[in-house]
């Protein structure tokens, strides 16, 4: 058995960063767990939108700028993996690692999420060989190549952009009739002459042979089917929370963990921040808010000033 703690944090992405960086400065004992790589999905992101007053543009840069302020605060960081949590008899929490067993007074589940795929034929054939999932890293790589991008959300027309300031082609790719992200994207990917829209279809297939050669598009309206030469694939069509370690006890919604206006789950003393939960705004500014409220609710319940 390990260390306790006031608070576990599960996920060091930018939700989880902050909630341990506000909770260590109302002085309560922190540790944070990250499996992969502190940052999360804003890891991946350069150009950061919209900017956010008196943070850096670029996500890993706000990443690392999170991790400095956290480690120069003493919170305990795990790098490693969380495989589960519950609550015990005595209401506290135990939360499990690889490596053993952290008893704690509350559990922040900040595991965000995992870009949705499209599951169609050749999707997990060419993953690493032309279908990418950060555009912002590959986009230097991709110069004078053709890429396409799935999606309608500000997410896809974002890293379209990105990629039509290096490829000779980008092809965007949406189901819809008319795009969802925000109108000025809308109107830069309109107006960016290496970026070609193509409404009201979809992606049936990946093509290549060792890599990715091409996609298989079908127009909804017309069924008509053409197959597009690319390099380079990439789908925005959504994101996965990432629930599989919470207990039963912890209600999950639409994939998402279910929590009232405190970020508080079903089960008492877990609480959902960013990516993770049901109803995530789905913008960096909304990761902190949460965490804002969720260390309000948190120092209020352990007797934090
Ligand atoms: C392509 C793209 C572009 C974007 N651009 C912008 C933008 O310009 N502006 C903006 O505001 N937002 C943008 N976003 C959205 C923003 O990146 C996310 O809303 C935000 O990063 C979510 O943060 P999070 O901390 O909730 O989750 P994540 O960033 O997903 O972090 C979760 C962390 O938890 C870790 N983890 C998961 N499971 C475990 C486990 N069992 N144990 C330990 N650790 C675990 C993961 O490894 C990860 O590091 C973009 C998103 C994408 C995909």
């Amino acid at each position: 058995m390990r260390g306790t703690f006031d608070l576990f944090v599960i996920g060091a992405g930018i939700a989880g960063l902050t909630v341990a960086e506000e909770a260590a400065r109302r002085g309560l004992s922190v540790c944070i767990a990250e499996e992969v790589m502190f940052g999360g999905l804003m890891v991946n992101v350069n150009r950061l939108s919209p900017a956010i007053e008196g943070l850096p543009a670029s996500g890993s840069d706000l990443a690392a700028e999170a991790m400095t302020r956290v480690y120069d605060l003493g919170v305990t960081p795990l790098f490693e993996a969380v495989i589960g949590f519950d609550q015990q008899p005595d209401g506290l929490l135990a939360v499990a690692t690889c490596s053993g067993t952290h008893i704690t007074r509350s559990v922040v589940v900040a595991t965000g999420a995992q870009l949705r795929k499209l599951g169609i034929p050749g999707e997990a054939k060419y993953e690493g060989r032309g279908v990418a999932h950060c555009a912002d890293c590959d986009a230097p790589m991709l110069r004078g190549e053709t890429a396409i991008v799935v999606g309608g959300g500000d997410s896809a027309l974002q890293e379209c952009l990105v990629l039509a300031e290096f490829c000779s082609l980008v092809q965007l790719v949406h189901r819809g009739s008319s795009f969802s992200g925000r109108a000025d994207l809308v109107n830069a990917v309109q107006q960016q002459p290496r970026i070609t829209v193509y409404l009201r279809t979809i992606v049936d297939s990946l093509e290549g042979s060792e890599f990715l050669t091409g996609a298989r598009l079908r127009n909804l309206d017309s069924g008509q089917v053409s197959l597009q030469p690319c390099k380079a694939f990439f789908a925005y069509v959504g994101l996965t929370p990432n629930t599989l370690i919470v207990p039963p006890s912890v209600k999950v919604i639409e994939g998402g963990i279910h929590v009232n206006v405190s970020c508080e789950s079903s089960l008492n003393n877990v609480f959902a921040v960013g990516a993770v939960r049901s109803g995530y705004g789905g913008k960096i500014i909304d990761a902190k808010e949460d965490a804002r409220l969720t260390v309000t609710a948190v120092c209020a319940r352990l007797g934090y000033a």
